[in-house]
């Protein structure tokens, strides 16, 4: 039902009420004027009457009571009956004198009644004698022994009409206002209407813009009305602003939340009770190789550790799985996945980890263990032999305890290089190792490292050259610099071959000097140089062979360098051997 139509009935009926209500107290209380004014009358009447009858059965006969009533009745233009004390009628001025007699016995008459408890009575009723509705007052005469009653009586139609013409007025009035009505709802529905109209259409347009169409509509808002809907605009246009700087909020909220959550190292996806993905952070398409997760159900992703794990978490609430997944390279990933089902919304929070490097880490521990332990028993596991071959009598023969002396004392050496290094590391790990950062002279710790070491290359016939630019000054720790190249210049000639050649350069790139140590030895196999600095790796081919080592070097040079800010690498050389280079930060002049 429309607006207007609603207005139209409410005034309607309210008015219709008022108008019935007011015509129940104007009906009432006009029937009780006119009764009251007409029993008034009629007392007087009567009162009248009975002073010129007096006494009722003085009355000679039954003929001249009812002339005499017939009289009074035409003179009071009312009928007139007179009653004795019995309730005898003697005469009444509307009924003939020969039918007197058979008129009813009227002691039983409300209104004579009445006359004989309290003096005077009335009533109101139909009469079978003169066939209308009538009103009596009945009045006792001045007999005070045995009273008689003189009755008058005069139609009741004329209260009647009276409300008659009252009820074609209260129509009449009715009529005007159902078009007053009518016309006034009409007026008030269109003003309303029109009004709500304007504001709907105002703030229908607010909530579908933005931005400035926003601003120019919030101005269209009639909030400089001083009625209920200037008070509707105001509040609107105060909501809506209110709205609008308390969604700002939330957007800069959610935006500084979602940058959190993409910084951070983990994988997160929200879904809905279907499993249904609402949100991913950048991570998440990284470590699961999976793009534009949002929208797509969980199960869609055709990773089945996911879809088990989901199974569970809408068992128990938490749940958590270690699964592998393949690359597009055919390389794996580790990943671990936790999945929580929130208690309010019963979405599921899922949180993966790249683990691959911790799993890699924990390997690294397990094989270190086992390394440490394999390349320990070797040297101890002969220094045992050798000791037992002696005690049991090798001693006495001079020539072969001096054999396996040397053995003892070679393996001995092999045992202490060991620890040492292994000591270096764990010093280096845990920062233990104190570096004095200096300008050092490149080239004259290169020349020093290869004075020292020349007496190596010469049971090979190696020689060594340096080509290095002069005057490059680089930053660095003096002791752990020389440990970097004696290493790899000990490691160049152990894995050279009779009669070759190594080179030292250097050159500058960018703010950092690279100094590079080139053997025409047997080079690495490029699957193998990944792991060539990992601790006790050492490649099939050196294990081969004859030449001590324990894996530990390389592993010793790459962690000093990273300590003095620098990179280390290996590439393979022309047309054969191994280039091993270093960078260090150069000093800037
Ligand atoms: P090691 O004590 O075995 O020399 P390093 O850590 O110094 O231990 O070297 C690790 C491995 O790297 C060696 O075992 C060897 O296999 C390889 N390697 C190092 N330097 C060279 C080189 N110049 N040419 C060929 N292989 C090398």
């Amino acid at each position: 039902m429309g607006i207007g139509s609603r207005l139209f009935l409410i005034i309607f009926i309210s008015l219709g009420l008022g108008i019935f209500v007011s015509y129940i107290i104007a009906e009432r209380d006009i029937t009780d004027t006119f009764q009251k004014h007409i029993i008034n009358e009629l007392q007087n009447q009567a009162s009248l009457l009975a002073e010129v009858v007096d006494e009722v059965d003085a009355i000679g006969d039954l003929n001249e009571a009812d002339s005499l009533a017939d009289r009074l009745g035409s003179a009071s233009n009312s009928r007139v009956t007179l009653i004795l004390s019995d309730g005898r009628v003697i005469g009444d001025s509307n009924i003939d004198t020969q039918n007197i007699n058979d008129m009813d016995n009227h002691i039983n008459r409300p209104e004579v009644q009445d006359a004989f408890l309290k003096g005077s009575g009335w009533s109101i009723r139909y009469s079978d004698t003169v066939k209308q509705q009538q009103m009596y007052f009945a009045i006792l005469d001045n007999n005070d022994v045995s009273p008689n009653v003189i009755r008058i009586a005069v139609p009741y139609v004329n209260v009647d009409s009276a409300i008659g013409s009252l009820n074609l007025s209260i129509i009449l009035i009715a009529l005007v206002a159902f078009i007053v009505t009518s016309i006034a709802s009409g007026i008030a529905a269109n003003y309303a209407y029109r009004s709500i109209a304007d504001l709907a259409y105002a703030t229908s347009k607010i909530a579908d813009a933005d931005g400035k169409a926003r601003k120019k509509d919030l101005k269209a808002l009639p909030t400089e009305r001083t009625d209920e809907f200037g008070n509707v605009a105001q509040s609107v246009s105060q909501i809506s602003e209110e709205l609008k700087s308390k969604i700002n909020l939330i957007a800069k909220q959610r935006d500084q939340f979602g940058s959190v959550l993409d910084d951070l190292g983990e994988g997160i996806i929200v879904a809905d009770i279907d499993g249904k993905i609402t949100y991913e952070n950048e991570q998440v398409s990284l470590i699961l190789n999976k793009n534009e997760l949002v929208g797509k159900k969980i199960t869609d992703l055709n990773i089945k550790s996911l879809n088990y794990l989901l199974k569970r978490a809408k068992k128990k609430k938490r749940a958590d799985i270690e699964f592998e997944i393949e690359l597009n390279d055919r390389s794996t990933r580790w990943v671990l996945a936790t999945i929580n089902q929130s208690k309010t919304t019963k979405e599921f929070i899922l949180v993966v980890h790249d683990i691959t490097q911790l799993r890699r880490f924990s390997s690294m521990r397990r094989d270190f263990i086992s390394n440490v332990s394999h390349e320990l028993r070797t040297p101890v596991s002969v220094i045992r032999a050798n000791s037992e071959t002696l005690v049991d009598g090798a001693l006495d023969n001079k020539k072969q305890s001096k054999v396996f002396a040397k053995a003892i004392l070679h393996n001995a050496e092999r045992l202490s290089d060991m620890v040492s290094s292994l000591l270096d590391l764990s010093r280096i790990d845990y920062g233990e190792l104190k570096l004095n950062i200096e300008e050092l002279p490149i080239n004259e710790h290169i020349n020093k490292a290869i004075d020292s070491l020349k007496n190596l290359g010469k049971r090979k016939n190696i020689s060594i050259t340096c080509s290095c630019s002069k005057g490059k000054i680089v930053l660095a720790d003096k002791n752990a610099l020389e440990r970097i190249l004696n290493n790899l210049i000990e490691n160049a000639f152990k894995y050279s071959d009779y009669q070759s050649t190594i080179n030292i350069s250097t050159k500058k790139v960018k703010d950092y000097l690279e100094i590079s140590v080139k053997d025409s030895g047997r080079g690495i196999p490029d699957e193998e140089q990944d792991f060539l600095f990992d601790r006790f790796y050492r490649t099939a081919e050196a294990r081969a062979t004859e030449e001590k080592g324990s894996g530990l070097g390389l592993a010793i040079v790459k962690n000093l360098v990273n300590n003095l800010n620098g990179e280390v690498g290996v590439k393979n050389a022309k047309p054969q051997g191994s280039i091993f280079w270093f960078t260090l930060p150069l000093k800037t002049s």
